[in-house]
């Protein structure tokens, strides 16, 4: 059953709906929550259940108690989570996204341990969150006694949704002092689908000119860049398909899946979450690097405009790893999920 609790007893909680998750969701659930509580972020929480954890207490992988809670709230802190894979249910990510309107997925990746492969690194990744091949127009044509013999998608991309990520990109940029953002595209082949996508965005790039630089990548060409040399990227946006891929590169680039937060923003709502899955190889054993859902949190915490919060935290997370070089194991680090949350906490004084 849902439970409800809160950080602080001040007056002026911010309400948050709260999903926990599956695999190790809960368990960076837990070492986010406590960090929060110890910067003394001004939340109210009510706890609820979606993906297997929905299904199993509610039969319903988006359970409706759920989508009442985000409804009330408009903001979210989400663990992954699990979906069969080539069957079963529909992604409840993808559900809520669209229930939401979240059409921005927000993904920074910023290097936060030195002596990885690449050093400061600095990007941000903006996905088309609601469009493309991920609308789910997808069916198998029989033939013979062969059910599964033709496999069919069909991807939508309006103008309209091209313009509303573009220019939240662009804003985006602007707000934060970013210098140039790339297009990203496969318009050479999906000259309709990812044509227009295209066709929008320079059009929207042309009203920042002189504020911001706009340059243009086709998706295979940028991800052999990212890899060589990710320096010349600064802001990306990209359509659905391709910008869920490229999030995963660029976690890559600096140091894993671990340390990657996202936002999935939209008019009225917000939801924030780590880009990882539920890890179900290591769920369990307490060893899971929470950095991820915590970004993902200190992202929250920017975005009701506690910007000093947001700040403290990732100046605690930063300390940790590089003064007190306390790390979970997949950092090269000792330390289980818990410890490394206290190393964060005693940070945070
Ligand atoms: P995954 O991200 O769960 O795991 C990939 C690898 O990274 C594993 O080896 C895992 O141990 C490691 N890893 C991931 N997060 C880690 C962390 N915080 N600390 C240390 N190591 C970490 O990807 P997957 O195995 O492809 O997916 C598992 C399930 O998660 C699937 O059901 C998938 O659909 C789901 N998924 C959910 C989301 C989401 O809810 N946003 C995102 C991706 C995958």
């Amino acid at each position: 059953m849902a439970k409800k609790t809160t950080t602080r007893s001040a007056a002026k909680l911010i309400p948050v709906t709260l999903i926990p998750g599956d695999g190790i969701g809960p368990e960076v659930f837990d070492a986010t929550l406590t960090v929060l509580e110890a910067v003394g972020a001004p939340f109210t929480y009510d706890w609820q259940k979606a993906g297997m954890a929905g299904l199993k207490e509610a039969g319903d992988p988006l359970p409706k108690a759920t989508l009442d809670s985000i409804r009330k709230s408009r903001l979210g802190l989400k663990g992954p989570l699990a979906t069969p894979v080539g069957g079963g249910f529909r992604s409840s990510n993808v559900r809520l996204r669209e229930e939401f309107q979240l059409f921005a997925n927000l993904r920074p990746a910023r290097t936060l341990v030195p002596g990885g492969r690449y050093e400061n690194i600095d990007l941000v990744l903006v996905r088309e969150n609601l469009e493309g091949l991920y609308v789910g127009f997808e069916h198998y044509i029989p033939i013979g006694d062969d059910a599964h013999a033709v496999a069919i998608a069909s991807g939508v991309n309006t103008r309209a949704g091209g313009r509303r990520i573009c220019e939240f990109t662009f804003e985006y940029a602007v707000k934060n002092n970013r210098k140039k953002v790339t297009l990203v595209h496969k318009a050479n082949v999906l000259k309709a689908l990812t044509g227009l996508f295209l066709e929008t965005g320079r059009e929207v790039a042309k009203e920042y000119e002189g504020r911001v630089a706009c340059d243009e990548r086709i998706i295979d060409a940028c991800c052999m860049q990212l890899v060589m040399n990710p320096y010349q990227f600064d802001v990306i946006v990209t359509t659905n398909l391709f910008g869920d891929i490229l999030s995963d590169l660029n976690a890559g680039l600096v140091g894993g899946l671990g340390m990657a937060p996202a936002g999935n923003i939209g008019k009225d709502a917000a939801i924030f979450e780590a880009v990882h899955g539920s890890a179900p190889d290591i769920a369990g054993k307490g060893i899971a690097n929470p950095l991820a859902l915590m970004l993902s949190a200190a992202m929250m915490l920017d975005h009701v405009g506690h910007q000093d919060k947001a700040k403290r935290l990732r100046e605690a997370i930063d300390g940790t790893l590089l003064k007190d070089k306390v790390r979970t194991g997949d950092l090269g680090g000792r330390a289980n999920t818990k410890q490394f949350t206290q190393a964060i906490v005693k940070r945070l004084g």
